[in-house]
């Protein structure tokens, strides 16, 4: 009975992660209702092998107690395999779990977005005719990211291009980057300054070189944005004008989830323009080796220490070089930063 109920709160929690993507993660609710239906599971099943052993006549009641047992803990050992297996973090929990489900959403989608291509490093679903380019392109990506990070990933994209306005995940049809599987709208569909496929490729591209670190959330989105074909003088801009109204923090305030999100600071939105402009600025000016070592070894907790080992300069340093960069870009006198809570900015989620 414990044991069904582990198992039936567990499921619940993975379902409504699954309805709500952006929701933060927790690992206390994320994992202890996974742990508590393994370990009740793995009673159950003991007991019921028990049962089986000892008393002949009660063979049928054991093999279903043991049925319960079992699926109590398959879901959780599917979903922690999947941690392993495709993620880099045990805090994106709510992503991870949605990854267990989407070999099953995307064969859904597969049924609509059934056109497939496999240039060599994807397999990219899709509905409508897709041009040439796009592939080329898709592909160009993969080869430059490559060539850029030094870094070879585990395995390849698989890529749902939702022409087909899909929302049956809940995304708004567009949005998701889980490991290897990334369901977003084609190049000609999204502008390169609004996020879009590339801005998802930069991310599963992370991921799967990844051997299984924490990134920091400004590193993670910053490394998207500033890998998703908008031009640095825009993103810098962003940030001239976010500085202006009072709402960008220093960047160790916004390497967490929450902090990254945080509404006195603007939102999420102002998350992605520090980190798209400050993550192009550190590409630009130390080389992506560097960032390499930088983001897969950095943590939000150690993040200033780390930087000291990879860049040679203090963290502080880093990011008044780089304000100090945007401010000669625009003319501007220093910039400095900048926290007034006063003008709250709407959230740009799912990117
Ligand atoms: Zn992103």
């Amino acid at each position: 009975m414990a044991a069904a109920i582990a198992a039936a709160t567990w499921w619940t929690t993975a379902v409504w992660g699954f309805a709500e993507p952006q929701a933060a993660p927790s690992v206390i609710a994320d994992t202890v209702p996974a742990v508590a239906a393994v370990l009740l599971g793995v009673a159950v099943a003991l007991l019921a092998a028990w049962i089986a052993v000892s008393r002949a006549h009660a063979r049928v009641a054991a093999a279903s107690l043991g049925g319960i047992g079992l699926l109590a803990v398959a879901g959780p050992v599917w979903v922690a395999a999947d941690t392993f297996a495709t993620l880099n973090d045990w805090n994106f929990a709510n992503r991870t779990f949605l990854a267990a489900y989407l070999p099953a959403a995307a064969l859904a989608m597969g049924g609509t977005l059934n056109r497939i291509d496999r240039p060599p490093h994807y397999e990219i679903h899709h509905a409508l005719p897709l041009p040439r380019w796009e592939v080329s392109d898709l592909e160009r990506e993969w080869n430059r990211l490559r060539a850029m990070t030094g870094a070879m990933p585990r395995t390849g994209i698989t890529l749902y291009l939702n022409d087909a306005g899909i929302d049956r995940l809940g995304i708004g049809g567009h949005g998701a980057a889980y490991g290897p599987l990334v369901i977003a709208q084609p190049l000609t569909l999204v502008g390169p300054c609004q996020g879009g496929v590339l801005h998802e490729v930069a991310h599963a591209f992370m991921y799967v070189q990844s051997r299984g670190n924490t990134f920091p959330q400004l590193l993670d989105e910053g490394w998207a944005v500033a890998n998703q074909g908008c031009p640095r003088r825009a993103l810098d801009r962003r940030v001239l004008g976010d500085t202006e109204r009072g709402l960008m923090p220093p960047l160790e305030d916004r390497m967490t989830d929450s902090g990254f999100r945080d509404r006195r600071y603007g939102g999420a939105t102002t998350g992605y323009d520090a980190g798209g402009s400050w993550v192009a600025w550190l590409l630009g000016r130390y080389g992506a080796r560097h960032f390499m070592a930088f983001i897969n070894s950095a943590t939000p907790q150690d993040c200033v220490t780390r930087a000291r080992a990879v860049y040679g300069t203090s963290f502080t340093a880093l990011e008044h070089a780089w304000l100090a960069h945007i401010a000669h870009e625009f003319g501007v006198r220093a910039l400095a930063f900048s926290v007034t809570g006063s003008e709250p900015g709407q959230s740009l989620e799912g990117r």
